[in-house]
């Protein structure tokens, strides 16, 4: 029986796996499908306070993790692929094995959203990737596209002109949802070219099968014409990593956990943190709900209802 189980190792993962290892809960920490969550595949971080030059992502997830560590957490490489709620009688099945745990902690994260269209699947890993950090330098010389216009784009088109001779930044309408700062460092940036009013219909793959180009729909006048690219990035957003949770957890729609008071889930002993419930990716937000969740499951292991004290 374990005291505290945390899935996921992203930052809010993380941060409550700090916070509880100080508390002595030793929490046990399931790395799952994607170690370090987003921000193992993100280039500098600019805006995480106390680094003034910037700290690179897998850096700073590195870190969390050492001082997780420190404090007492304990990492396994497995993933989550089943859960049993029965309240008093939590278990999650890690790979194919059951653990019973007193309370578990649900930080697993968003993964990827893809554009749906034929052979998407495929192509993936032959001139088709959603990270630029993970695959931008393979990509040397020749131009690529970033389909998105959200930060994650606007980002990774910024940073694939390092290795690019031009990045087309195919957006289906005429202006960023984008921040303005990365919005602009984007378009400022003399090998980005914008392509606004546009999405892909369909990849297209030369005789060994690696993508040659994509052909692009025009939203507005329905036209359609072909950019060749060697490589596709998209970034269209995340969808939520709670499908070993559905169905036995309330969640949105859209498969986001839902909080009912605090970080506690509907079920008693079950906490949810970081983007499979809020849906937006703010590292200083995982960080505050991952410390509220440590803190709501001290309180639900000390049998109190009010918040104790915070494990400092
Ligand atoms: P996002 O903000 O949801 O943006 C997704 C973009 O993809 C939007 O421009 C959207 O178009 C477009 N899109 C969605 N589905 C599409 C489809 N099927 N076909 C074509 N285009 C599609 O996602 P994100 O950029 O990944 O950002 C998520 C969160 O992380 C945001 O809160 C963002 O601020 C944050 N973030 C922050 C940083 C940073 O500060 N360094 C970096 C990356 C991300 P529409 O605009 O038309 O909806």
């Amino acid at each position: 029986m374990e005291k505290m189980i945390i899935v996921g190792t992203g930052c809010a993962g993380l941060t409550a796996a700090i916070y509880a290892a100080r508390g002595n809960f030793a929490p046990l920490v399931i790395e799952g499908h994607e170690p370090g969550g987003q921000l193992s595949t993100t280039t500098l971080v600019e805006n995480f306070p106390g680094f003034p030059n910037g700290i690179d992502g897998p850096d700073l997830i590195m870190n969390m993790k050492a001082q997780a560590e420190r404090f007492g957490a304990r990492f396994s490489y497995s993933t989550v692929t089943d859960f049993d709620p029965t309240p008093g009688k939590l278990r999650v099945k890690l790979d194919s094995e059951w653990t019973e745990t007193q309370t578990l902690i649900i930080a697993s994260g968003a993964s990827a959203k893809w554009l749906g269209l034929p052979n998407e699947k495929g192509l993936i890993g032959h001139g088709l990737t959603s990270c630029a950090t993970c695959d931008g330098a393979f990509y040397r010389n020749v131009p690529v596209a970033v389909v998105g216009g959200g930060d994650s784009a606007c980002e990774e088109a910024t940073f694939l002109t390092r290795f690019a001779s031009q990045v087309y930044l195919i957006h289906r309408r005429d202006t960023f949802r984008a921040s303005k700062i990365m919005a602009d460092r984007a378009l400022e940036n003399p090998k980005v070219k914008p392509i606004w009013n546009s999405v892909p219909i369909e990849y297209l793959t030369d005789e060994s099968g690696e993508v040659r180009g994509v052909k692009l729909r025009d939203t507005v006048t329905g036209a359609e014409s072909e950019l060749d690219v060697k490589c596709v990035f998209v970034a269209i957003g995340h969808n939520p990593n709670t499908a070993a949770f559905r169905d036995k957890l309330e969640t949105d729609s859209d498969g986001y956990l839902v909080q009912r008071s605090g970080t506690s889930t509907n079920v008693p002993g079950v906490f949810a943190t970081g983007d499979m419930q809020r849906g937006q990716s703010l590292i200083v937000w995982a960080i505050a709900d991952g410390r509220s969740c440590a803190r709501g499951v001290d309180a639900y292991l000390m049998g109190s209802s009010s918040l104790p004290a915070p494990v400092a």
